[in-house]
């Protein structure tokens, strides 16, 4: 049986005709950036993260570098980011001119190990990324109280936990502000590239909308240098449409994980945990750790099922940066995700024989 590792066309076939909708309502209407279609998901998705304010951003990577922008931070500053992530992350960072300096995971969570943030904390210190990693949130209670103790900003990297909750705050509100990606693989995704700030910091969000539309508050004045990163109005048309359904498919994502998690019964294989009560996990990726992963690759890959591996260098080893090579020491978990780490296919629409295939398959590995 086939087992594509991700597949959009299920969730896309039952709304068809709600995008074809909002695809000829912006074309009646024939206005492209900044419009109605824009403010009202803004004002949607801000509500729906239970914040004041959204602003629409060109894509994930851009909502993070905008927020580090308008915050200020650039050379000279230093930014802690969790060594297992995707690299924009840190790019972010490094587009700002700002240095990143990384701090291993937790094996429990796979997100930033709270408990070794503090020893890398320096004078130059300036905010802290927050990674809420593969759906999970990362430790946001530690990490606030730390921040706070050394007047850190709290930036959450949310582009992977869209509606995923800590005791029953949604990510967006998590810390100072957030960055999200609706990069189409995304549990909330556009139909293109497209991304948003969330925050309660209603300044902050003026700053950041104006660093995203060329520095200016107002037509032909630039007060920053900045760039061009605004959400299309397709795109958030297309995504006030999905918005609708991202509690659905993150419960169908979060049933599949309960499931993987209780039938998959295989010594070798070590399944991600499932976070109790006061936590909602959304499961962007349902992350396993397995020795033998070429093995276990080849071998689901033969029964048609197809997996990933998020990630498999670590952003320290990344020939991008070599100048960071000296931090390379001690990182134990995220070398092991590294090494161990597979991903297996998750996401709504796929069918019952399909998870159980996976799971058959992978108990017979
Ligand atoms: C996808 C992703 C981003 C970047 O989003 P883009 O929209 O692709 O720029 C940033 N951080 C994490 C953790 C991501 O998974």
């Amino acid at each position: 049986m086939l087992v594509p590792y991700l597949e959009l066309q299920p969730i896309h076939q039952k709304i068809q005709k709600e995008l074809d909708g909002a695809y000829h309502m912006v074309m009646n209407r024939q206005w492209f950036i900044g419009g109605r279609a824009d403010e009202q998901f803004e004002k949607r998705f801000a509500a729906y993260c239970g914040a004041s304010s959204c602003v629409g951003t060109g894509n994930g990577l851009d909502a993070i570098r905008l927020i580090l922008l308008a915050y200020g931070i650039g050379p000279g500053d230093e930014v802690i980011v969790p060594a297992n992530t995707f690299i924009a992350t840190v790019l972010a960072v490094s587009y700002v001119g700002a240095t990143p300096v990384f701090v291993d995971g937790s094996l429990d969570t796979f997100t930033i190990d709270p408990e070794r943030i503090e020893e890398k904390i320096t004078e130059r210190t300036k905010a802290i990324i927050a990674v809420h990693l593969y759906g999970r949130c990362a430790a946001m209670e530690l990490i606030c109280k730390l921040a706070k103790r050394y007047s850190l900003k709290v930036i959450e990297d949310a582009a992977q936990a869209h509606g995923a909750q800590l005791n029953g705050k949604r990510t967006g509100v998590l810390g100072d502000a957030a960055a999200f990606s609706f990069y189409p693989g995304k549990n909330l995704g556009a139909l293109g590239d497209a991304g948003a700030v969330v925050t309660n910091d209603e300044e902050l969000a003026r700053m950041v909308r104006a660093y995203g539309n060329y520095g200016s508050y107002e037509k032909y004045v630039h007060v920053y240098q900045g760039c061009n990163s605004r959400l299309d109005e397709l795109q958030a048309a297309f995504l006030s449409v999905k918005l609708n359904y991202l509690d659905e498919w993150n419960e169908e994502r979060r049933r599949i994980a309960r499931e993987y998690t209780k039938k998959i019964q295989n010594p070798k294989i070590i399944c991600p945990q499932i976070p109790e009560n006061e936590e909602e996990h959304v499961f962007h990726i349902y992350p396993v750790l397995v020795e033998e992963r070429t093995d276990f690759v080849e071998t689901l890959k033969r029964q048609g099922i197809m997996s990933n591996v998020h990630y498999p260098i670590a952003i320290m080893e990344q020939g991008a940066y070599a100048n960071c090579r000296e931090q390379v020491v001690d990182y134990p978990v995220t070398e092991r995700i590294c090494r161990q780490e597979v991903s297996l296919p998750l996401y709504p629409g796929m069918t019952e024989e399909q998870i159980e295939w996976v799971i058959a398959c992978v108990n017979n590995f």
